[in-house]
């Protein structure tokens, strides 16, 4: 379809999507995703061959999606309006929600589905309907998963998708959704530069936007910390995925009485890691990285971490073996020495890299800590209940995750701070992004 029928497509539904109560949008999502959840083997095959992590992890992420958008219909129901009180017996003054309209959802590669759930759960549930427009890196998993959702029930235009322009750019179709006259809202996760990039380009029509982007998170462990518990959660964080999350750990900054103990730990389990192809085997820890690109960029900065004095503890090549000649393999890479000058340091390597810092006060570590301008995740680990108050206030980001790496959870609000985002995604104030508010004032 091109871009202009499947935006009409998507305005011609929209008015028996919106004039729909919030419990029959409830009803018809909840049977849809039913239907989806039945058909996460496939999707997530889908996923696994096109992105690289592992089936079964595909697989959960698809469920997991099913979650997010049930967590929304449920919401629908839930938006209250409310009536003040005014100043005279004969005026009422009541405030209600309505959907923002058209919106475009645009997504990245590294969790196809997942993130496209966050947009579409509060979307579908407000009354908005939809263009989906995936990354052309991972179309096929999205694709799918949308076609799922009309097959089980959402009415036709409410969910449509368009894909790259005739030259294969996502950026290119992307940019030309962006500034549609038919969309009232974009919401886009990726990196900053687009998003920077579509924040503008929808500054001229005033257009709504949200935005997830990327992130640059450290992790503090203080002296006190539960090691086994943080090493866990550094090589989960830092590895899955193939550390292709915009909340990957990026950076550790451990006390110097703990920081030897801690670097042995995590590197004792990323040995054990498996690696291999996650289709034929599903159950494998990492898959291959998803792009050429992405491992160059890997390889790029673990090279210049190297030459600016970072000492290699484990990883820092391709695992070895003819089962790693075919597809972007790297094994988990544990640094230490780090140093700010270090472009792994500063830039998101979006691959399996954790460099560590050694730090004797805590305030340095914190200052470490935010020195970045992005401000997604922050982890802490530590025991002393006054250091975990104290230090998770002072640290610069929309999410903190204190002795645990579970970053995102339907009811947790997730925003990034400065150029990690604007606006927010996830929780119950997310669907607001997908509202307009009215204010009716009654003189009678
Ligand atoms: P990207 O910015 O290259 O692309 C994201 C999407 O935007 C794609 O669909 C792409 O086709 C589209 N696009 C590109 N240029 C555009 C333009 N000018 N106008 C409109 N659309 C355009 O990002 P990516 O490489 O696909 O994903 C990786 C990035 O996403 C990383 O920076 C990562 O940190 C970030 N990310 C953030 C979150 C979060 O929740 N904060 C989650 C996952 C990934």
């Amino acid at each position: 379809m091109e871009l202009n029928d499947t935006v009409h497509a998507a305005s011609d539904a929209f008015s028996s999507w919106s004039r729909r109560s919030t419990y029959d949008r409830e009803k018809i999502i909840r049977q849809a995703t039913s239907f989806v959840r039945s058909k996460a083997d496939v999707i997530g095959m889908l996923m696994a061959q096109e992105q690289g992590k592992p089936l079964n992890q595909a697989r959960s992420e698809v469920i997991g999606a099913c979650d997010t958008i049930e967590y929304y219909a449920a919401e629908g129901p839930r938006i209250e309006g409310y009536v003040n009180p005014t100043e005279a017996v004969n005026i009422r003054s009541h405030v209600t929600y309505q959907p923002v309209g058209v919106c475009g959802l645009i997504t990245p590669w590294n969790y196809p589905v997942s993130l496209l759930s966050w947009k579409l759960g509060p979307a579908l549930a407000s009354g908005c309907t939809v263009v989906v427009k995936p990354t052309p890196v991972t179309p096929l998993s999205p694709l799918t998963f949308c076609h799922a959702l009309a097959e089980g029930g959402i009415p036709p235009g409410v969910i449509n998708c368009i894909t790259h322009s005739a030259t294969g750019a996502g950026a290119e179709m992307g940019h030309l959704l962006v500034q549609h006259p038919g969309i009232n809202k974009i919401a886009m996760t990726g990196s900053t530069e687009t998003g920077k990039a579509i924040l503008a380009a929808c500054a001229p029509d005033l257009r709504r936007v949200s935005l997830e982007l990327g992130g640059h998170c450290p992790a503090i462990v203080c002296a006190d910390a539960d090691l086994n518990n943080a090493a866990k959660i550094i090589a989960y964080k830092g590895f899955r995925n193939m550390g292709q999350s915009c909340s990957a750990i990026a950076r550790v900054y451990a006390h110097q009485s703990i920081h030897d103990e801690l670097v042995e730990r995590v590197k004792s389990l990323a040995e054990k890691m498996t690696i291999g192809d996650g289709v034929s085997d599903p159950t494998v820890d990492l898959g291959p990285m998803t792009t050429l690109q992405g491992l160059q960029k890997v390889k790029t900065h673990v090279t210049d971490a190297l030459e600016k004095g970072a000492h290699l503890v484990y990883g820092g090549k391709a695992p070895e073996g003819e089962r790693y000649q075919k597809g972007f393999f790297y094994l988990p890479t544990i640094l230490t020495n780090a140093t700010p000058d270090m472009l792994t340091m500063r830039e998101e390597t979006f691959g399996p890299v954790v460099p560590f810092v050694r730090f004797d006060e805590l305030d340095d570590a914190i200052d470490q800590a935010n020195a970045t301008p992005y401000g997604l995740v922050s982890y802490l680990f530590a025991r002393d209940q006054s250091t975990i108050m104290t230090t998770s206030e002072a640290l610069n980001a929309g999410t903190i995750c204190v002795n645990h790496g579970s970053v995102n959870t339907n009811y947790g609000p997730y925003e990034g701070w400065g150029d990690s985002g604007f606006g927010v995604e996830l929780g119950r104030r997310a669907i607001f992004e997908y509202l307009k508010i009215k204010h009716t004032k009654i003189q009678f």
